[in-house]
């Protein structure tokens, strides 16, 4: 038994740390967790759960109109955005008990305060002192603030946008990533007039071109604004309470809510780490390695403040990577290789791998599959929108390199997809596999011929 009060002190209750505390703590490890705000981090509390439930909510009026080919009448609906803020503040207070009684149950100690490093060794919490073996720190991110834009304290941001008082008539999103193409369809869902500024050439700059240019021209056809090569340069407000968000195109949009949508950054100020010696990066990141250990042997980080991929699934791998190493005798380095990923936007996207230009960086010889068709739900409902379909395969090894998805349930596809990829499965593979039918999906198995070939970066027909 070591004189310190505790083997493992984790800062921050978000995806990450609470697992690693709970599975440490189940390991009969003395472990104590610190959460200054509400136990469920960025995901549970104003991310990926609230959001999700927020996509559903705003996609009933296209089910609504979608159900007249089927033979429904619909009274004409009428949305009340109090009762959603609510409902989704059970669903999360819910959420946030549980995470609170799987830590309890596995027997760590709460503390609901803020954690502070004093040294290596040693915390400040809410006040006490407090001592460790080792040190997790998981205390996440936070949107960018973007000072440098002036009129920015008049902006909101994706953590306000789960509770707005009222819904704004219109709104103004800068950004082109998943929390600004996301809300512009929630926001446009739930009726609120959108338009999307967006500094890029195109939306979702990670992303295939195929889907993002597809993407970009069915949410415009819905009735999104969407402006491209195009960012904020104030935003304003006018007498009347309305903001005016002006940009350097010269045009100005009035709307009721602007909301800044450009990336996170890791939530390092004012937690101790000089005092402890834990180097950062130029974003304010925690420096860690491939086993999420910093520059201090006994301090661990991970999750968004290690800014590697800012994914809550990727902080709970290495939150079971760092138990393994640490607690279990069993080191295991984090693995981001080929990570599946949804952005919940209308259609939705689903993807895995490598995209086709960053395929065609790499692979000398690639096939590329494409169908493009309009999945049979929308025959009778007499929605236009259409769903592609793509594969990047390795022309050498017929390796799949890249799979992608838009279009209904595309995200849950990808997530099946991902377990193809990561077994680094062939496209001999893929065609040797049965359809499932009738579906959607089954396109992914049933696209025989290369729709065209890429060689050395050109495409060859
Ligand atoms: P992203 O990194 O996805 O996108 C940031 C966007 O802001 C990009 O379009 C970027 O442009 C643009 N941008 C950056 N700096 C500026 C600037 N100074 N002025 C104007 N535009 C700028 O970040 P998000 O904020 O959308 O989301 C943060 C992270 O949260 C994501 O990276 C993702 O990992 C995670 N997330 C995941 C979700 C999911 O899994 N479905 C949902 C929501 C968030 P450019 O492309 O040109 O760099």
């Amino acid at each position: 038994m070591s004189n310190f009060d505790y083997d493992l002190f984790v800062i921050g209750g978000g995806s990450g740390g609470v697992r690693a505390g709970r599975l440490a703590a189940g390991l009969g490890k003395r472990v104590a967790i610190a959460e200054e705000y509400r136990f469920g981090g960025t995901c549970v509390i104003r991310g990926c759960v609230p959001k999700k439930l927020f996509v559903y909510a705003s996609q009933f009026p296209e089910h609504f109109e979608d159900a007249a080919g089927y033979g429904w009448t619909v009274p004409k609906p009428s949305f009340d955005w109090p009762t959603l803020v609510k409902n989704k503040d059970q669903e999360i207070a819910r959420l946030e008990g549980l995470y609170r009684k799987g830590l309890e149950n596995a027997g760590a100690d709460i503390f609901e305060a803020r954690a502070r490093l004093i040294d290596p060794h040693t915390l400040d919490v809410g006040g006490k002192r407090v001592t460790a073996d080792k040190i997790l720190i998981a205390v996440g991110g936070r949107p960018n603030p973007h000072e440098a834009l002036p009129g920015h304290e008049h902006c909101i941001f994706s953590n306000e946008a789960f509770d707005l008082p009222e819904l704004p008539s219109a709104i103004v999103i800068e950004g082109g990533g998943y929390i600004a193409v996301e809300f512009a369809n929630i926001f446009h869902g739930l009726g609120v007039d959108t338009t999307l500024v967006y500094r890029g050439k195109e939306i979702l700059s990670r992303f295939d071109q195929d889907l993002r240019r597809e993407l970009h021209a069915t949410m415009e056809a819905k009735g999104i604004k969407i402006l491209c090569h195009d960012i904020l340069t104030s935003v304003e407000k006018q007498a009347d309470g309305k903001l005016a968000a002006h940009l350097k195109s010269g045009k100005v949009i009035e709307a009721g809510q602007v909301m800044l949508a450009i990336g996170r950054i890791p939530n390092t100020q004012d937690l101790g780490l000089e005092a402890a010696g834990v180097e950062t990066g130029k974003t304010g990141e925690i420096l860690v390695d491939g086993f999420s250990r910093t520059n201090v042997e006994n301090i661990w980080a991970l999750g968004d403040v290690t800014n590697r991929v800012q994914l809550t699934p990727v902080a709970i791998h290495e939150a079971m990577c760092f138990v393994e190493t640490v607690f279990k005798g069993n080191p295991t380095e984090v693995d981001h290789d080929t990570i599946a990923t949804a952005v919940f936007s209308q259609p939705e996207i689903g993807t895995v791998g490598l995209s086709e230009d960053e395929a065609a960086l790499r692979f000398d010889k690639l096939e590329v599959y494409r169908a493009s068709f309009r999945p049979m739900r929308h025959t009778l409902s007499g929605r236009q929108e259409k769903m592609l379909m793509k594969l990047v395969v390795d022309g050498q090894t017929r390796r799949v390199l890249g799979a992608h998805v838009l279009g209904p349930d595309a995200g849950e596809m990808a997530q099946l997809l991902g377990i193809s990829l990561k077994a680094r499965l062939t496209k001999d593979d893929f065609d040797r596999t049965m359809a499932v039918h009738p579906s959607a999906a089954e396109e992914l198995v049933t696209m025989y011929q290369p729709s065209y070939r890429i060689e050395k970066g050109e495409r060859v027909g």
